[in-house]
Protein backbone atom coordinates (compact mmCIF):
# COMPACT_ATOMS: atom_id res chain seq x y z
CA UNK A 1 0.00 0.00 0.00
CA UNK A 2 1.37 3.58 -0.80
CA UNK A 3 1.56 5.61 2.14
CA UNK A 4 3.62 8.41 1.49
CA UNK A 5 6.33 10.13 4.23
CA UNK A 6 4.75 13.18 4.66
CA UNK A 7 2.27 10.52 6.84
CA UNK A 8 -0.53 12.10 4.74
CA UNK A 9 -1.75 8.80 5.06
CA UNK A 10 -4.96 9.24 2.92
CA UNK A 11 -5.05 6.39 1.20
CA UNK A 12 -8.59 5.99 0.11
CA UNK A 13 -7.74 3.03 -2.84
CA UNK A 14 -5.91 0.87 -0.21
CA UNK A 15 -6.82 -2.61 -0.52
CA UNK A 16 -10.20 -3.70 0.45
CA UNK A 17 -8.72 -7.46 0.88
CA UNK A 18 -7.22 -5.54 4.79
CA UNK A 19 -10.44 -4.94 5.47
CA UNK A 20 -11.78 -8.19 4.98
CA UNK A 21 -13.24 -9.99 8.21
CA UNK A 22 -12.49 -13.48 9.59
CA UNK A 23 -15.36 -15.40 10.32
CA UNK A 24 -15.73 -17.68 13.26
CA UNK A 25 -13.58 -15.40 16.28
CA UNK A 26 -14.67 -13.16 18.77
CA UNK A 27 -16.49 -9.93 18.30
CA UNK A 28 -14.77 -7.97 15.35
CA UNK A 29 -14.82 -4.13 16.42
CA UNK A 30 -13.16 -0.95 15.71
CA UNK A 31 -9.53 0.29 17.08
CA UNK A 32 -8.33 3.46 16.43
CA UNK A 33 -5.14 4.95 16.90
CA UNK A 34 -4.94 8.65 17.81
CA UNK A 35 -1.90 11.36 16.54
CA UNK A 36 -1.26 14.51 18.21
CA UNK A 37 -4.86 14.75 19.87
CA UNK A 38 -2.73 12.78 22.51
CA UNK A 39 -0.36 15.98 22.73
CA UNK A 40 -2.88 18.10 23.83
CA UNK A 41 -2.53 17.71 27.84
CA UNK A 42 -5.36 19.63 29.71
CA UNK A 43 -7.27 20.04 26.70
CA UNK A 44 -7.16 16.82 26.02
CA UNK A 45 -10.89 16.35 27.34
CA UNK A 46 -12.12 18.97 24.75
CA UNK A 47 -10.40 17.52 21.62
CA UNK A 48 -11.52 13.79 22.38
CA UNK A 49 -14.84 14.72 22.89
CA UNK A 50 -14.73 16.47 19.24
CA UNK A 51 -13.32 13.23 18.00
CA UNK A 52 -16.18 11.29 19.83
CA UNK A 53 -18.74 13.28 18.21
CA UNK A 54 -17.24 13.45 14.55
CA UNK A 55 -16.71 9.69 14.96
CA UNK A 56 -20.69 9.51 15.66
CA UNK A 57 -21.66 11.90 13.10
CA UNK A 58 -19.37 9.61 10.53
CA UNK A 59 -21.20 6.06 11.68
CA UNK A 60 -24.34 7.90 10.89
CA UNK A 61 -26.80 5.26 9.28
CA UNK A 62 -24.83 2.27 10.21
CA UNK A 63 -26.24 0.29 12.99
CA UNK A 64 -25.61 1.82 16.75
CA UNK A 65 -22.23 2.22 18.18
CA UNK A 66 -20.59 2.10 21.28
CA UNK A 67 -17.53 4.27 21.57
CA UNK A 68 -14.70 4.44 24.87
CA UNK A 69 -11.78 6.04 24.82
CA UNK A 70 -8.54 4.13 26.07
CA UNK A 71 -6.45 5.94 27.51
CA UNK A 72 -4.64 9.00 26.06
CA UNK A 73 -4.43 7.11 22.12
CA UNK A 74 -6.57 4.67 21.72
CA UNK A 75 -10.70 4.63 21.10
CA UNK A 76 -12.05 1.26 20.68
CA UNK A 77 -16.01 1.83 18.59
CA UNK A 78 -17.91 -1.55 19.24
CA UNK A 79 -21.15 -2.39 17.26
CA UNK A 80 -23.13 -4.62 19.23
CA UNK A 81 -25.25 -7.74 17.09
CA UNK A 82 -23.19 -6.08 13.81
CA UNK A 83 -22.14 -8.56 11.29
CA UNK A 84 -18.69 -8.29 10.44
CA UNK A 85 -19.54 -7.08 7.03
CA UNK A 86 -21.17 -4.18 8.67
CA UNK A 87 -18.31 -3.79 11.31
CA UNK A 88 -15.87 -3.81 7.91
CA UNK A 89 -18.31 -0.39 6.55
CA UNK A 90 -17.59 1.41 10.02
CA UNK A 91 -13.74 0.51 9.37
CA UNK A 92 -14.01 2.48 6.06
CA UNK A 93 -15.96 4.91 7.62
CA UNK A 94 -13.49 5.63 10.58
CA UNK A 95 -10.62 5.74 7.66
CA UNK A 96 -12.02 9.29 7.08
CA UNK A 97 -12.03 10.58 10.55
CA UNK A 98 -9.63 13.93 11.11
CA UNK A 99 -7.40 13.03 13.97
CA UNK A 100 -7.30 9.07 13.41
CA UNK A 101 -3.97 7.86 12.03
CA UNK A 102 -4.44 4.23 12.51
CA UNK A 103 -7.63 2.22 11.72
CA UNK A 104 -7.82 -1.85 13.02
CA UNK A 105 -10.14 -4.26 12.53
CA UNK A 106 -9.92 -6.61 15.92
CA UNK A 107 -10.95 -9.15 17.36
CA UNK A 108 -12.19 -8.95 21.07
CA UNK A 109 -11.76 -11.78 23.43
CA UNK A 110 -11.77 -12.60 26.93
CA UNK A 111 -8.95 -12.09 29.68
CA UNK A 112 -7.43 -15.74 29.16
CA UNK A 113 -4.26 -16.56 27.46
CA UNK A 114 -5.29 -19.79 26.12
CA UNK A 115 -8.16 -18.03 24.32
CA UNK A 116 -6.09 -15.13 23.41
CA UNK A 117 -3.25 -17.35 22.03
CA UNK A 118 -5.90 -19.67 20.18
CA UNK A 119 -7.16 -16.37 18.26
CA UNK A 120 -3.57 -15.24 17.69
CA UNK A 121 -2.92 -18.24 15.85
CA UNK A 122 -6.15 -18.40 13.70
CA UNK A 123 -5.38 -14.83 12.82
CA UNK A 124 -2.18 -16.52 10.82
CA UNK A 125 -3.81 -18.85 9.30
CA UNK A 126 -2.94 -18.54 5.22
CA UNK A 127 -0.20 -16.04 5.73
CA UNK A 128 3.32 -16.60 4.10
CA UNK A 129 6.58 -14.71 5.85
CA UNK A 130 7.82 -13.50 8.42
CA UNK A 131 6.44 -12.47 11.94
CA UNK A 132 6.60 -10.64 14.58
CA UNK A 133 3.95 -10.97 17.82
CA UNK A 134 3.73 -6.96 19.98
CA UNK A 135 1.63 -7.27 23.22
CA UNK A 136 1.11 -4.21 25.23
CA UNK A 137 -1.04 -3.85 28.07
CA UNK A 138 -3.11 -0.69 29.34
CA UNK A 139 -3.94 -3.15 32.17
CA UNK A 140 -1.24 -3.74 34.61
CA UNK A 141 -2.07 -6.40 36.61
CA UNK A 142 -2.65 -8.74 34.01
CA UNK A 143 -0.08 -11.75 35.51
CA UNK A 144 2.20 -11.63 32.40
CA UNK A 145 4.19 -9.21 31.57
CA UNK A 146 4.15 -7.87 27.64
CA UNK A 147 6.97 -9.85 26.74
CA UNK A 148 5.95 -12.95 28.10
CA UNK A 149 2.70 -12.63 26.04
CA UNK A 150 4.38 -11.69 22.95
CA UNK A 151 6.71 -14.78 23.71
CA UNK A 152 4.19 -17.49 24.90
CA UNK A 153 1.98 -16.48 21.49
CA UNK A 154 4.97 -16.36 19.27
CA UNK A 155 5.95 -19.85 19.84
CA UNK A 156 2.29 -20.75 19.98
CA UNK A 157 2.31 -19.28 15.55
CA UNK A 158 5.50 -20.65 15.07
CA UNK A 159 4.71 -23.91 16.15
CA UNK A 160 1.05 -24.09 14.34
CA UNK A 161 2.60 -22.61 10.93
CA UNK A 162 6.30 -22.96 11.25
CA UNK A 163 7.18 -19.38 10.10
CA UNK A 164 9.73 -18.06 11.07
CA UNK A 165 9.76 -14.94 13.60
CA UNK A 166 11.48 -11.26 12.60
CA UNK A 167 11.31 -8.78 15.33
CA UNK A 168 12.87 -6.07 13.17
CA UNK A 169 10.87 -5.82 9.60
CA UNK A 170 8.08 -8.62 9.88
CA UNK A 171 6.25 -8.96 6.95
CA UNK A 172 2.88 -9.76 9.36
CA UNK A 173 2.59 -8.32 12.75
CA UNK A 174 0.12 -10.10 15.24
CA UNK A 175 -0.86 -7.19 17.84
CA UNK A 176 -2.19 -8.20 21.24
CA UNK A 177 -3.51 -5.29 23.24
CA UNK A 178 -4.73 -5.79 27.03
CA UNK A 179 -7.24 -3.74 28.70
CA UNK A 180 -9.12 -3.88 31.80
CA UNK A 181 -12.01 -5.88 30.68
CA UNK A 182 -11.03 -7.59 27.51
CA UNK A 183 -8.17 -8.28 25.29
CA UNK A 184 -7.63 -6.95 21.40
CA UNK A 185 -6.00 -9.06 18.65
CA UNK A 186 -5.16 -7.84 15.48
CA UNK A 187 -2.97 -8.62 12.32
CA UNK A 188 -3.33 -5.78 10.02
CA UNK A 189 -4.00 -1.86 10.31
CA UNK A 190 -5.01 1.11 7.32
CA UNK A 191 -3.61 4.37 7.84
CA UNK A 192 -6.08 6.50 9.40
CA UNK A 193 -5.88 10.66 8.23
CA UNK A 194 -4.04 12.11 10.77
CA UNK A 195 -4.12 15.18 11.64
CA UNK A 196 -7.14 16.86 14.17
CA UNK A 197 -10.50 16.54 14.81
CA UNK A 198 -12.43 18.97 12.07
CA UNK A 199 -14.22 22.07 14.37
CA UNK A 200 -11.34 21.76 16.49
CA UNK A 201 -9.65 24.78 15.06
CA UNK A 202 -12.48 26.66 14.05
CA UNK A 203 -14.27 27.49 10.51
CA UNK A 204 -13.34 28.16 7.06
CA UNK A 205 -14.50 29.25 3.72
CA UNK A 206 -13.32 27.59 0.91
CA UNK A 207 -12.63 28.90 -2.72
CA UNK A 208 -13.59 26.00 -4.61
CA UNK A 209 -13.59 25.78 -8.89
CA UNK A 210 -14.14 22.55 -10.55
CA UNK A 211 -10.18 22.16 -10.71
CA UNK A 212 -7.69 19.75 -9.47
CA UNK A 213 -6.10 22.46 -6.95
CA UNK A 214 -8.82 24.00 -4.29
CA UNK A 215 -10.26 20.19 -3.26
CA UNK A 216 -6.77 19.37 -2.06
CA UNK A 217 -6.25 22.53 -0.51
CA UNK A 218 -9.98 21.81 1.30
CA UNK A 219 -9.02 18.23 2.77
CA UNK A 220 -5.51 20.16 3.93
CA UNK A 221 -7.28 22.27 6.43
CA UNK A 222 -9.84 19.76 7.28
CA UNK A 223 -7.21 17.75 8.40
CA UNK A 224 -5.62 20.65 10.04
CA UNK A 225 -9.20 20.68 12.50
CA UNK A 226 -10.75 23.86 10.55
CA UNK A 227 -14.59 22.64 9.43
CA UNK A 228 -15.19 24.59 6.11
CA UNK A 229 -18.19 25.23 4.10
CA UNK A 230 -17.40 26.05 0.22
CA UNK A 231 -17.86 28.41 -2.15
CA UNK A 232 -18.21 27.96 -5.70
CA UNK A 233 -18.44 31.02 -8.31
CA UNK A 234 -19.79 29.59 -11.92
CA UNK A 235 -19.73 31.60 -15.17
CA UNK A 236 -23.74 31.35 -15.25
CA UNK A 237 -25.64 32.84 -17.30
CA UNK A 238 -22.57 32.50 -20.18
CA UNK A 239 -21.60 28.91 -19.09
CA UNK A 240 -23.98 25.52 -18.52
CA UNK A 241 -24.24 24.55 -15.21
CA UNK A 242 -20.97 21.69 -15.26
CA UNK A 243 -18.80 23.35 -13.26
CA UNK A 244 -21.41 23.40 -10.23
CA UNK A 245 -22.34 19.33 -10.90
CA UNK A 246 -18.25 19.47 -10.72
CA UNK A 247 -18.22 21.54 -7.55
CA UNK A 248 -21.66 19.65 -6.30
CA UNK A 249 -19.37 15.91 -6.54
CA UNK A 250 -16.39 17.17 -5.42
CA UNK A 251 -17.83 18.48 -2.03
CA UNK A 252 -19.63 15.13 -1.80
CA UNK A 253 -16.39 13.68 -1.56
CA UNK A 254 -14.87 15.59 0.60
CA UNK A 255 -17.93 15.47 2.97
CA UNK A 256 -16.57 12.02 3.95
CA UNK A 257 -14.12 14.11 6.13
CA UNK A 258 -16.23 16.26 7.89
CA UNK A 259 -19.60 15.54 7.31
CA UNK A 260 -22.92 18.56 7.44
CA UNK A 261 -20.67 20.04 4.23
CA UNK A 262 -22.31 23.66 2.19
CA UNK A 263 -21.71 24.80 -0.70
CA UNK A 264 -22.56 27.96 -2.15
CA UNK A 265 -22.70 28.47 -5.63
CA UNK A 266 -23.07 32.15 -6.83
CA UNK A 267 -23.72 32.94 -10.84
CA UNK A 268 -20.56 34.92 -11.45
CA UNK A 269 -20.84 35.62 -15.44
CA UNK A 270 -22.46 39.19 -15.02
CA UNK A 271 -20.03 40.19 -12.80
CA UNK A 272 -17.04 39.22 -14.78
CA UNK A 273 -18.54 40.89 -18.05
CA UNK A 274 -18.94 43.89 -15.74
CA UNK A 275 -15.39 43.79 -14.56
CA UNK A 276 -14.74 43.70 -18.61
CA UNK A 277 -16.03 46.65 -19.80
CA UNK A 278 -14.70 48.65 -17.62
CA UNK A 279 -11.78 48.26 -19.48
CA UNK A 280 -9.45 46.61 -17.62
CA UNK A 281 -8.08 43.96 -19.84
CA UNK A 282 -4.48 42.87 -18.59
CA UNK A 283 -6.19 43.37 -15.07
CA UNK A 284 -9.25 41.13 -15.59
CA UNK A 285 -8.03 37.81 -14.23
CA UNK A 286 -6.74 39.58 -11.07
CA UNK A 287 -9.78 41.67 -10.49
CA UNK A 288 -11.86 39.26 -10.79
CA UNK A 289 -10.35 36.80 -7.85
CA UNK A 290 -10.49 40.20 -5.83
CA UNK A 291 -14.17 40.28 -6.56
CA UNK A 292 -14.21 36.40 -5.74
CA UNK A 293 -12.28 36.99 -2.27
CA UNK A 294 -14.63 39.81 -1.50
CA UNK A 295 -17.74 38.41 -1.82
CA UNK A 296 -16.36 35.46 0.31
CA UNK A 297 -15.21 37.31 2.90
CA UNK A 298 -19.48 38.81 2.73
CA UNK A 299 -20.26 35.20 3.22
CA UNK A 300 -17.56 34.77 5.86
CA UNK A 301 -19.22 36.79 7.92
CA UNK A 302 -22.30 35.73 7.73
CA UNK A 303 -21.11 32.10 8.18
CA UNK A 304 -18.82 33.02 11.16
CA UNK A 305 -15.72 31.69 8.92
CA UNK A 306 -12.70 33.12 10.51
CA UNK A 307 -10.28 32.57 6.91
CA UNK A 308 -10.55 31.99 3.69
CA UNK A 309 -8.97 28.63 2.09
CA UNK A 310 -7.28 28.79 -1.68
CA UNK A 311 -5.90 26.07 -3.91
CA UNK A 312 -2.88 28.75 -4.62
CA UNK A 313 0.22 27.31 -5.57
CA UNK A 314 3.12 29.97 -6.10
CA UNK A 315 3.87 30.86 -9.31
CA UNK A 316 1.67 27.95 -10.94
CA UNK A 317 -0.32 30.09 -13.20
CA UNK A 318 0.31 33.65 -14.11
CA UNK A 319 -1.97 35.05 -11.34
CA UNK A 320 -0.18 33.09 -8.90
CA UNK A 321 2.96 35.66 -9.21
CA UNK A 322 3.95 36.81 -5.50
CA UNK A 323 3.18 40.31 -7.05
CA UNK A 324 -0.33 39.27 -7.39
CA UNK A 325 -0.61 36.99 -4.40
CA UNK A 326 -0.01 40.13 -2.55
CA UNK A 327 -2.73 42.09 -4.87
CA UNK A 328 -4.96 39.34 -3.76
CA UNK A 329 -4.01 39.89 -0.27
CA UNK A 330 -4.99 43.07 -0.42
CA UNK A 331 -8.66 42.92 -1.32
CA UNK A 332 -9.78 41.26 2.17
CA UNK A 333 -9.04 41.55 5.72
CA UNK A 334 -9.52 37.83 6.35
CA UNK A 335 -6.41 35.72 6.53
CA UNK A 336 -6.23 33.40 3.24
CA UNK A 337 -4.64 30.06 4.29
CA UNK A 338 -2.81 28.85 1.05
CA UNK A 339 -1.91 25.47 1.92
CA UNK A 340 -0.62 24.39 -1.33
CA UNK A 341 1.54 27.22 -1.95
CA UNK A 342 4.74 25.39 -1.89
CA UNK A 343 3.73 22.61 -3.23
CA UNK A 344 4.53 21.07 -6.98
CA UNK A 345 1.44 20.04 -9.37
CA UNK A 346 2.36 16.35 -9.25
CA UNK A 347 2.17 16.27 -5.67
CA UNK A 348 -0.77 18.23 -5.40
CA UNK A 349 -2.48 15.74 -8.36
CA UNK A 350 -0.87 12.84 -5.66
CA UNK A 351 -2.89 13.97 -3.04
CA UNK A 352 -6.02 14.81 -5.37
CA UNK A 353 -6.15 10.63 -6.31
CA UNK A 354 -5.76 9.46 -2.68
CA UNK A 355 -8.29 11.35 -1.04
CA UNK A 356 -10.49 10.44 -4.63
CA UNK A 357 -11.36 14.18 -5.87
CA UNK A 358 -8.66 13.97 -9.39
CA UNK A 359 -11.49 12.16 -11.77
CA UNK A 360 -14.06 14.69 -10.64
CA UNK A 361 -11.40 17.69 -11.44
CA UNK A 362 -10.57 15.90 -14.67
CA UNK A 363 -13.86 16.06 -15.94
CA UNK A 364 -14.84 18.85 -18.47
CA UNK A 365 -16.51 22.24 -17.71
CA UNK A 366 -16.34 25.57 -18.89
CA UNK A 367 -14.48 27.79 -16.06
CA UNK A 368 -15.54 30.74 -15.43
CA UNK A 369 -12.21 32.39 -15.43
CA UNK A 370 -11.47 31.20 -18.42
CA UNK A 371 -14.48 33.16 -19.66
CA UNK A 372 -13.31 36.94 -20.54
CA UNK A 373 -9.64 35.99 -20.14
CA UNK A 374 -7.72 38.79 -22.12
CA UNK A 375 -5.13 37.82 -24.22
CA UNK A 376 -2.28 39.00 -21.92
CA UNK A 377 -2.24 38.36 -18.32
CA UNK A 378 -0.68 40.81 -15.82
CA UNK A 379 1.92 39.37 -13.48
CA UNK A 380 2.73 42.62 -11.98
CA UNK A 381 -0.48 44.04 -10.80
CA UNK A 382 -0.50 47.15 -8.94
CA UNK A 383 -2.61 47.24 -6.13
CA UNK A 384 -3.39 51.18 -6.67
CA UNK A 385 -4.84 50.67 -10.25
CA UNK A 386 -7.23 47.25 -8.63
CA UNK A 387 -8.19 49.84 -6.03
CA UNK A 388 -9.18 52.78 -8.21
CA UNK A 389 -11.29 49.93 -10.50
CA UNK A 390 -13.02 48.89 -7.34
CA UNK A 391 -13.92 52.24 -6.26
CA UNK A 392 -15.75 52.89 -9.75
CA UNK A 393 -17.43 49.43 -9.77
CA UNK A 394 -18.59 50.11 -6.08
CA UNK A 395 -16.89 46.65 -5.46
CA UNK A 396 -17.85 46.36 -2.15
CA UNK A 397 -21.10 46.69 -2.91
CA UNK A 398 -21.35 44.42 -5.70
CA UNK A 399 -19.86 41.71 -3.13
CA UNK A 400 -22.68 41.77 -0.53
CA UNK A 401 -25.22 41.38 -3.61
CA UNK A 402 -23.50 38.80 -5.23
CA UNK A 403 -23.72 36.66 -1.59
CA UNK A 404 -27.69 37.13 -1.74
CA UNK A 405 -27.60 35.62 -4.64
CA UNK A 406 -25.71 32.67 -3.45
CA UNK A 407 -27.64 29.07 -3.76
CA UNK A 408 -26.90 26.75 -1.22
CA UNK A 409 -26.69 22.70 -1.44
CA UNK A 410 -25.71 19.90 1.58
CA UNK A 411 -23.89 17.27 -0.88
CA UNK A 412 -23.39 14.93 1.59
CA UNK A 413 -21.72 11.56 1.40
CA UNK A 414 -24.96 9.29 2.66
CA UNK A 415 -27.41 11.26 -0.27
CA UNK A 416 -28.59 13.82 -2.09
CA UNK A 417 -30.36 17.49 -0.84
CA UNK A 418 -32.05 19.73 -2.41
CA UNK A 419 -30.65 23.37 -3.44
CA UNK A 420 -32.56 26.01 -1.61
CA UNK A 421 -31.75 29.67 -1.07
CA UNK A 422 -29.88 31.39 1.78
P1 LIG B 1 -7.82 25.07 -9.07
O1 LIG B 1 -7.23 23.80 -9.60
O2 LIG B 1 -8.20 24.97 -7.62
O3 LIG B 1 -8.92 25.59 -9.95
P2 LIG B 1 -5.93 26.64 -10.47
O4 LIG B 1 -4.56 26.11 -10.48
O5 LIG B 1 -6.80 26.39 -11.66
O6 LIG B 1 -6.66 26.14 -9.14
P3 LIG B 1 -6.76 29.38 -10.50
O7 LIG B 1 -7.81 29.06 -11.51
O8 LIG B 1 -5.92 30.59 -10.70
O9 LIG B 1 -5.76 28.20 -10.23
O10 LIG B 1 -7.45 29.52 -9.11
C1 LIG B 1 -6.71 29.67 -7.93
C2 LIG B 1 -7.67 29.53 -6.76
O11 LIG B 1 -8.72 30.50 -6.85
C3 LIG B 1 -8.40 28.20 -6.76
O12 LIG B 1 -7.61 27.19 -6.18
C4 LIG B 1 -9.63 28.51 -5.98
O13 LIG B 1 -9.36 28.52 -4.59
C5 LIG B 1 -9.94 29.93 -6.42
N1 LIG B 1 -10.88 29.90 -7.56
C6 LIG B 1 -10.60 29.96 -8.87
N2 LIG B 1 -11.72 29.86 -9.62
C7 LIG B 1 -12.74 29.73 -8.77
C8 LIG B 1 -14.16 29.56 -8.90
N3 LIG B 1 -14.74 29.51 -10.10
N4 LIG B 1 -14.90 29.45 -7.78
C9 LIG B 1 -14.33 29.50 -6.56
N5 LIG B 1 -13.01 29.65 -6.37
C10 LIG B 1 -12.22 29.76 -7.44
MG1 LIG C 1 -8.86 26.75 -11.73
Amino acid sequence: MAVTSDSAAVDTQAPAALLRPEPGLGELCVLMKLGEIVLKGSNRRLFERRLHNNIRAAARGLREIRLTQRGAGVIIVRMPGGSDLEVAELAERMRNVMGVVWVHLVRRVAKDLDTVTDVAVRSMAERAGTFAVRARRRDKRFPLTSSQIAAHVGAAVKGAYGLPVDLKRPANTVSIEVDKDEVFVFTDGIPGQGGLPVGMSGRGLVLMSGGIDSPVAAHRMMRRGLKVDFLHFSGMPFTGPESIYKAYSLVRQLDRFQTGSRLFVVPFGKAQQQLKSSGIERLQIVAQRRLMLKTAEALADDLGAEALITGDALGQVSSQTMTNLTALDDAVDLPILRPLIGMDKTEIMDQARRIGTLAISELPDEDCCTLLTPRQVETAAKIADLRQIEKRLDAEELAEHLVTTAQVHRPSFLGDSVPSRI
